[in-house]
């Protein structure tokens, strides 16, 4: 059994000061795997002074040195992708499908900030002065367990490009993934105190971090109930914050798609990592005259969807993360039934063959409105709730009928006319006809899936200060 005791401050491994333990369990069977000793609160200051000292040098590297180090990391990441890979299908049942397209993104986002370092020019003219983009100082990465080591990748090399120096806060359920990542950052030879990781509870670890004069901005994902939590605490000294929240995203599927097509996508954009997506599809938006032949594509495709142990190469839905998610997942089905909404197929319990692990059957609900819980609350699960409109009008009615805003889908043969739906859709992204990732264009969400953007120009712009010199 592995028991995980050392976090990284100053560019060394070091034994946390925390004296409490985190068992980490298999999604598949339920037993434990190791443990993880939890950071405390001297733990986190000391990573956040180590940030502090750094940032007065890092903050003054050239662009070559950044991209230098950027490179590094790849390459150390590069070395290991098996282990990436198994220990992510291991740590939290993601499908090894998923992870290995995560592992990819995950070198992706190297290229993307060397592009970036590139092409984005710190200095600029506006007006009659010169503005400089400086580095905003140490910044706090506070992040879920669902993509752990892609958002450490992703919001690191960000604050490289920037100059900013971190202080990470994994979920303490990624810790073998954390320690893997770990490594590699510390075999790309970074100036000490670039980057730190303490592991920890958020309540703990992650409230110093929010609260702590010495860091300047958060960059967070998770849930909107902690973003607000988060936000709150950030005021009191004026951090910037950056928060990638909870998302209940509408899938419109139009009358002229390509339904053959359109519905195997949708559940795919629903099921997503097992359901555990922030970007879900999981309202499902179609013409009112088109829902026998719907229900009938659905049951075809979800009876042939494996579920089932994420090794294995054909399983497209693993287990939930914990057994906590599990409960939280069979609730939202008994709110549904409840609330009078129809299962097409799936439902409560677990699958056959599969009770020892946190197994969901993947579910449809028919017959749901938009005003039912389970079409506004993120379930974060593999279920999904078909809703039927009427006219084009109704179906973005729907859509932006939501709390939420990050992601969109619309099907259409039609490019005009899903371009002039997309167009109108309250959300960060919109995806037409399929799910993409472009690693260069802004991510985020409007409403209360968040604040500001990650990725590209505009993302790099939130860890940087702009200063004016009017001369
Ligand atoms: P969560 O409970 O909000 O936790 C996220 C992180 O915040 C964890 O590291 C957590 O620590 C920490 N935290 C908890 N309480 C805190 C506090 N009071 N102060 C500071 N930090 C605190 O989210 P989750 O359940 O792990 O992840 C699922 C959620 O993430 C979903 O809502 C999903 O939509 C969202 N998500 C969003 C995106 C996006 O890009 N928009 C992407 C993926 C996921 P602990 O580990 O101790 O709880
Ligand atoms: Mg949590």
């Amino acid at each position: 059994m592995k028991t995980i005791d050392k976090i990284y401050i100053n560019g060394e491994f070091i034994t946390s000061q925390g004296t409490e333990y985190f068992d980490l369990i298999s999604p598949v069977t339920n037993e434990k795997l190791g443990q993880v000793i939890l950071g405390n609160q001297k733990d986190t200051q000391n990573a956040i002074a180590a940030a502090k000292e750094t940032f007065k040098t890092f903050s003054k590297t050239s662009k070559a040195e950044r991209i230098q180090y950027l490179k590094n990391i790849q390459t150390a990441i590069e070395k290991r992708k098996e282990e990436f890979i198994n220990t992510m299908v291991e740590e939290y049942g993601g499908t090894l499908q998923f992870a290995t397209i995560s592992y990819t993104y995950m070198l992706k986002s190297f290229d993307s900030a060397i592009n970036l370092l590139n092409t984005y020019d710190f200095t600029k003219t506006m007006g009659e002065s010169e503005v400089q983009m400086t580095p905003l100082g140490v910044v706090g990465i506070i992040i879920p367990w669902n993509s752990s080591n892609g958002f450490i990748c992703s919001k690191l090399s960000t604050a490289i490009v920037a100059g900013c120096t971190t202080v990470i806060k994994p979920s303490e359920m990624s810790a073998q993934q954390t320690q893997l990542i770990t490594e590699c950052l510390h075999e790309a030879g970074l100036p000490k105190g670039v980057f730190n990781i303490v592991n920890g509870l958020g309540e703990i670890v992650g409230a110093e971090i929010s609260s702590n004069p010495d860091v300047a901005k958060i960059s967070f994902t998770g849930s909107t109930n902690v973003g607000k939590i988060i936000a709150k605490e950030a005021v009191n000294t004026m951090k910037r914050v950056t928060l990638e929240l909870g998302g209940k995203s509408p899938n419109i599927i139009l009358d002229d798609a390509n339904f053959a097509e359109a519905i195997p996508l949708a559940i795919s954009a629903a099921y997503m990592n097992n359901g555990q997506a922030c970007i879900a599809g999981t309202r499902l938006l179609v013409p009112e005259n088109r829902l026998e032949e719907v229900k009938k594509l659905i049951k075809e495709i979800v009876s042939n969807t494996i579920v089932g142990n994420p090794k294995n190469e054909t399983t497209a839905v693993g287990p939930m993360v914990s057994n906590k998610q599990y409960e939280r997942v069979q609730n939202y089905i008994q709110i549904g039934i409840d609330e009078g909404a129809e299962i097409l197929i799936g439902g409560l319990g677990k699958p056959e063959g599969l009770e020892k692990g946190n197994f969901v059957k993947p579910t449809v609900f028919i017959n749901v409105n938009n005003k039912m819980r389970i079409a506004r609350e993120e379930i974060f699960g593999p279920v999904l709730s078909v809703i039927t409109y009427k006219t084009e009008e109704e179906a973005i009615e729907i859509a932006n009928d939501t709390t939420y805003g990050l992601q969109a889908y619309v099907s259409s043969l039609n490019e005009k006319r899903a371009h002039k739906i997309a167009s109108q859709i309250n959300a960060g992204r919109i995806q037409i006809n399929g799910i993409g990732h472009d690693p260069m264009a802004p991510f985020g969400g409007f409403k209360q899936s968040g604040i500001g953007r990650e990725f590209g120009t505009i993302g790099l712009e939130a860890y940087l200060e702009p200063k004016a010199l009017i001369r």
